[in-house]
């Protein structure tokens, strides 16, 4: 993919963001790999005013031209996202209202849905709190994403990736929804959490799911 096309994708889905309250305001950041390194949307700007030379390369060693923009504010964690994975070819962070409540209370996503395959494992762990936009955060976000594609943020929010940026702004969607649903769960009562063996089963099944 050329380099206009993917700072073009990345405007379009950070405009998204607000448009179907996936992040309010100018919270949230999206990156995708290019290159030796990343471009990523700039630091506290608003979406709807983006333009394309406004996009900020970041490499895989943090450095960046600082006579343009400044990358955003969470550059650490996607930078060591696509060091750690492989297959991560986009990296989306949230304020979704739902996974946000849940992190606040600092709570992961059990079982409780067989939807939750969609991350990758049997949970959606919870990565704990620091300071954001620090390399500590990332740290603590790595060492939750162990065979996932997908974890909470205490007393924050979200962070997804994907192989493109379309999947993972689809994921970033479904930690909502489920994050929404599991809410309602705990409103009235404890739901019944799916076992280790229904889950594998479900693990297998979802990898050929999407068309
Ligand atoms: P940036 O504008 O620096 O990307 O910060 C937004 C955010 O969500 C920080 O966690
Ligand atoms: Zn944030």
């Amino acid at each position: 993919m050329t380099e206009q096309k993917i700072r073009k994708d990345i405007i379009k889905f950070s405009k998204l963001l607000n448009k179907t309250n996936l992040s309010p305001l100018r919270s949230g950041n999206i990156s995708v790999r290019y290159k030796n390194g990343f471009l990523i949307t700039p630091s506290g700007m608003r979406y709807e005013t983006l333009k394309s030379k406004d996009i900020v390369f970041v490499d895989l060693k943090g450095k960046y031209n600082s006579k343009k923009n400044k990358p955003s504010s969470e550059w650490h964690f996607h930078k060591d996202i696509y060091l750690n994975k492989k297959n991560a070819n986009s990296v989306v962070h949230c304020h979704s209202k739902n996974a946000l409540v849940l992190s606040c209370i600092r709570k992961k996503i059990p079982a409780f849905h067989y939807m939750v395959a969609v991350a990758g494992g049997v949970d959606i762990k919870c990565a704990k709190y620091a300071t954001y936009g620090t390399s500590e955060l990332s740290k603590n976000i790595i060492q939750v994403l162990n065979n996932r594609f997908a974890c909470l943020i205490e007393n924050h929010g979200q962070v997804v990736f994907s192989d493109g940026i379309d999947s993972a702004f689809e994921l970033a969607q479904e930690v909502e929804h489920l994050s929404e649903q599991y809410l309602e769960c705990l409103r009235i009562g404890k739901p019944k959490i799916l076992t280790n063996i229904e889950m594998s089963r479900v693990l297998k099944k979802v990898k050929n799911y999407k068309k």
